[in-house]
């Protein structure tokens, strides 16, 4: 057996009984998949993630990529190259892309739900396989010769890249210094060294394109002077398709890293020796907003890899737990001749292992969620109906599901899922340690969480004036003010959830305002945006395992065979809305506390 563990019934359970998706799937524009045709392709990729797929996971961590320094080369090790090969032999990554481009026209709800399984799977393995989806967009937004260059990409499998980090521009990225000087013939030369870019350099493909973000000379500084090239490692003769000369883009060094060691993250250097030739992107001087477009699939896509991560550690957590006896049940600890019991009855290990089960299927609802809001966000375009409510609520969420879901895969799989198997989590037999590792850079990457704690309240919530806030607050009122009975208790829990959500909130934008007049007021909001998100998904986990919970008694009502399946559903929204929900009171208190003293304290005194 391999490390992976998917819940394939989860996400089914997610797509066909929470979110109706049964209703979109074989429907325009989604009319190439119907219902059977979905659950078809996720058994078929549950079986790739937890065969071929997994398999190299482990082996290319001990034996990461090799980089050669005199060729400025990455040689990505035989087995993981394997993964990869099968992937996309699969055809399955054809999933992310539309009709025209070659692929299925799939809903996001499926695409995401294949995604957590490849990552959880092997992560890396997506990453490398991204290239086809970023040529799909550089069709959508590029000059002519950028849509033949697309088309190219897509048919020769070419890898890509987004390149935003320099050495003193990373979360502030309008820092950059990388140039761009205007040719006679149109094209542009990119000066500058960018660090810490994923896949800059391998040999899985025939060729790698940069999305590149650099500030072309005399343009204004910050993010605004900013503008996208496309710089390939070879350059291409778009009339027959064939690979020309070398470009003047190489990678300088390999980072050694703490995990996610299978992908390669590289210095890379535009213009050293000879001309790195960029084309600008689309013709026009719009890099950061282009680069949002790349940006707001890579945080979806960090959140789920987060979620899959979760998921499998603590399904590996609990086959450990069900299987390891260690001392008798609490209620007979005096007893020296009670039989040994597994650990999974233990109170303390069983409050460890729901802690997981919540969140790791409560994060996964949140990603459907989002997910099936993207689905009707592509119907209504396609029925050339308006999605802006549903366009701006899906945006509030994309920092929370980025930040929330790897803050909280990273804590519980090392503070939970590795503790349940004791000193055997620490070892590299089982696969606990490395999915701690190669979780933490999900809360790094893709801006930090301070940085998407930031975004959520100054982009999504203060300039929005609250409205898609107050439409997701709504929605969970809606659920907290359902009456019938057996989840009472979890909808007054939920209430309560709500209005100290509001309330940090209500905080927050006050002292927003303030500012104008008192400009320290703004560290009041700085010291909670963190404390926002976190909040704020908690609040929506506990709002969506209510939900599951509601679906779940309606189908135990019904006398549906999958008993424990789905008293495990209303178990974990009990337990979370009674252990977790309560603590966000006392958040609301610290938060309404807050003074500049903090501030104020000399850094010397640190
Ligand atoms: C493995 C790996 C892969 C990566 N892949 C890519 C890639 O493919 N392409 C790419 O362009 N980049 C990539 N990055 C870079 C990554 O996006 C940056 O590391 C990240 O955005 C943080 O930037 P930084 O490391 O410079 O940290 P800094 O910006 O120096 O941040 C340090 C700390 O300060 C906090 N901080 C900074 N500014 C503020 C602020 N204004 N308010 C509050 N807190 C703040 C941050 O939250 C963080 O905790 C990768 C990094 C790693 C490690």
């Amino acid at each position: 057996m391999g490390h992976y563990k998917t819940n394939l019934r989860d996400v089914e359970f997610n797509l066909f009984e929470v979110f109706d998706r049964q209703r979109v799937f074989g429907t325009a524009p989604f009319s190439e998949l119907d219902s059977e045709t979905v659950r078809e392709i996720l058994r078929a990729v549950e079986r790739l993630a937890t065969g071929p797929i997994a398999a190299s996971y482990a082996e290319a961590d001990r034996h990461p990529p090799v980089f050669d320094p005199a060729e400025g080369s990455v040689a990505v090790p035989k087995c993981f190259a394997e993964s990869y090969r099968t992937w996309m032999d699969s055809g399955y990554y054809l999933l992310d892309l539309a009709p025209e481009f070659g692929g299925q026209g799939a809903p996001p709800s499926l695409r995401w739900a294949v995604t957590e399984m490849v990552q959880g799977a092997n992560p890396a393995v997506r990453m490398f396989s991204m290239g086809p989806w970023f040529a799909q967009l550089l069709a959508r937004i590029g000059t002519t010769e950028q849509q033949r260059f697309a088309e190219l990409a897509i048919a020769g499998e070419w890898a890509s890249t987004m390149v935003l980090t320099e050495a003193d521009a990373g979360s502030d990225v309008g820092a950059g210094r990388t140039k761009a000087i205007a040719q006679p013939d149109g094209t542009w030369h990119i000066e500058g060294v960018k660090r810490f870019i994923s896949g800059a350099e391998h040999d899985l493909a025939d060729n790698i394109f940069h999305f590149v973000l650099a500030r072309p000379e005399g343009a204004v500084g910050g993010t605004k002077g900013l503008s996208m090239f496309l710089v390939p490692k070879y350059l291409v003769d778009l009339e027959t398709g064939r690979l020309g000369a070398r470009n003047g883009v190489y990678a300088t060094n390999l980072e050694k890293k703490m995990g996610l060691k299978a992908s390669p993250t590289c210095e890379l250097v535009f213009g050293a020796n000879h001309p790195a030739i960029g084309y600008l992107v689309g013709d026009v001087h719009e890099g950061i907003k282009q680069m949002f477009l790349v940006m707001e699939n890579a945080r979806m896509s960090v959140g789920t890899k987060a979620v899959g991560a979760l998921s499998t550690g603590y399904l590996n957590a609990l086959g450990y737990a069900k299987s390891r006896a260690q001392g008798s049940d609490m209620t007979l600890r005096s007893d020296k001749t009670a039989p040994k019991v597994a650990i999974i009855r233990h109170p303390d290990v069983r409050r460890s292992l729901m802690t997981q089960k919540a969140y790791a299927e409560g994060l996964r609802a949140l990603i459907m969620l989002a997910a099936s809001y993207q689905d009707e966000i592509e119907t209504a375009r396609h029925n050339h109906r308006d999605a802006s409510d549903i366009s701006s609520v899906n945006d509030l969420l994309l920092p929370v599901i980025k930040a929330f879901s790897s803050e909280r895969a990273y804590e519980l799989l090392s503070m939970e899922s590795l503790q349940n198997l004791g000193g055997s989590g620490f070892l590299q037999d089982y696969p606990l340690e490395q999915y701690v590792r190669d979780t933490k850079i999900d809360s790094l990457y893709e801006g930090t969480t301070g940085i998407q704690g930031i975004d959520l309240f100054f982009r999504k919530i203060d300039r929005d004036n609250g409205t898609a806030l107050n439409l997701v607050l709504a929605e969970v009122e809606r659920t907290s003010a359902a009456g019938g009975g057996r989840l009472d208790a979890e909808r007054t829990q939920l209430d309560r959830a709500v209005a100290d959500v509001r309330s940090i909130v209500d905080a927050l934008r006050r002292w927003s305002t303030e500012s104008a007049e008192r400009p320290e007021s703004i560290y009041k909001v700085g010291l909670n945006t963190s404390r926002l998100l976190m909040c704020l998904g908690d609040l929506l986990v506990g709002w969506l395992l209510v939900r599951q919970a509601e679906v779940a008694l309606a189908a135990l009502d019904r006398g549906d065979v999958a008993e424990n399946f789905y008293l495990g559903k209303v178990g974990a929204a009990r337990f979370f809305c009674a252990t977790v929900l309560p603590r966000l009171a006392a958040d609301a208190a610290i938060v309404l506390n807050t003074s500049t003293e903090l501030m104020e304290l000399p850094d010397g005194a640190f």
